[in-house]
């Protein structure tokens, strides 16, 4: 258990690193980012800052050195940063969850093992390979990039086989898996922490609406077929997180569809759909990564009030902050970023207890 004023390092300098910095020094923790970015919106928060690249080995030594745990915001940091850094101080989640979610076939063959069920898939490492992945998953079909593929990037759609040439160089010709398209009713996620000891914790599940495939909203109460399904998405989930002995939060994106819940993918940390747990739950995926990750006990995951709404502010959206301010109900988020650019994430406002104005 780490005692008060302990330092705790985060790997990553995005929005999700802020929010869990600023729930770090709720507990008494001191954060230590580490990011390769100029800009760190995780930095403005935290009490020191590494501005480093991920293969700086004496930077990376002396950041281990200066925490008591590290954590990770970034599910892309390389595993042998990781690697590196374990040598040194303990980093919960562990290398072997990165590396799984890093790659979409060894995370689809990884599930699969562990009995859930993902889109058909076939293995796409060159041209000729998706040809003959469409002559046997057929269109339409999602072709995604192997690697660094998030919110929607690194992806083509191809409605018929002749679509094949144009998603390919969407794609810029990397190693992919083409996917059957799933026809599904919802999209939902599983929000889960579990602590050092192996107790685990479910949220409740939100209904996830995408644009553009970045997250727009998440909603609780989510519909009934999420209902149904939640238990067979939560049990999965579980089975994952004792197979890697995790810590902390592991998120798992769902489609409910007619023959139950197909699995989408899976992330090592606190999630996006998981932002509305901040002022919706007992406890937030923020303060129960933290808790874990300092061997403290877990906090109550209930949801306080019904209903809940998550909405992302997205590009131009952030201009709407003034009058989110004025709708006293509306819980803002503002992440500090100054460069608004078209499909960046700029912030977020929860309605709770109340549906948006
Ligand atoms: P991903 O980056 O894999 O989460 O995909 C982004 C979004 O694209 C998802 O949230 C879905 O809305 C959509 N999508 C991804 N894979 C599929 C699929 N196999 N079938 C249908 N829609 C998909």
């Amino acid at each position: 258990m780490l005692a008060p004023g302990s330092t705790i390092g985060i790997l990553g300098g995005g929005q999700l690193g802020r929010m869990l910095a600023v729930a770090a020094a709720q507990l008494g923790y001191q954060v230590h980012s580490y990011a390769p970015e100029r800009e760190s919106v995780a930095a403005q928060v935290a009490a020191h800052h590494i501005h480093a690249a991920w293969d700086d080995e004496p930077r990376l030594a002396a950041f281990a050195a200066a925490c008591d745990a590290v954590t990770i915001e970034f599910e892309n940091v390389p595993v042998d940063t990781v690697r590196f850094l374990s040598g040194h101080v303990s980093v919960r989640p562990g290398a072997q969850a990165l590396e799984i979610a890093q790659d979409r076939l060894i995370e689809k063959q990884f599930v699969a093992g562990l009995g859930g069920r993902p889109a058909t898939f076939a293995s796409v490492p060159d041209r000729a390979a998706l040809d003959a992945a469409l002559a046997g998953i057929g269109a339409p079909a999602i072709l995604k990039t192997l690697r660094m593929g998030y919110d929607g990037k690194g992806q083509a759609r191809l409605t018929t086989p002749a679509d094949a040439d144009t998603a390919w160089e969407t794609i810029d010709r990397h190693a992919a898996i083409l996917e059957g398209f799933v026809t599904f009713a919802h999209e939902f996620s599983v929000l889960l922490v579990r602590g050092i000891d192996g107790e685990t914790r479910f949220w409740d599940c939100s209904v996830n609406v995408h644009k553009d495939g970045i997250l727009a909203t998440s909603t609780l109460p989510p519909p009934q077929i999420i209902l149904d399904q939640q238990d067979e998405a939560r049990a999965l989930m579980a089975r994952i997180a004792d197979d890697l002995d995790y810590v902390g939060v592991l998120t798992g994106e769902f489609f409910a569809t007619d023959d139950g819940p197909i699995f989408n993918e899976m992330a090592p940390r606190v999630h996006n759909s998981g932002h509305w747990t901040i002022e919706g739950a007992v406890t937030s995926q923020f303060e129960n990564h933290i808790r874990a990750v300092a061997g403290l006990p877990l906090g109550s995951t209930a949801t306080t009030a019904l209903p809940v709404t998550m909405r992302n502010l997205i590009g131009t959206d952030i201009a709407t902050v003034p009058a989110l301010l004025a709708d006293g109900a509306c819980h803002v988020h503002h992440y500090g970023k100054t460069d608004v650019r078209a499909g960046r994430k700029l912030g977020h406002a929860t309605w709770v207890g109340t549906n948006p104005a």
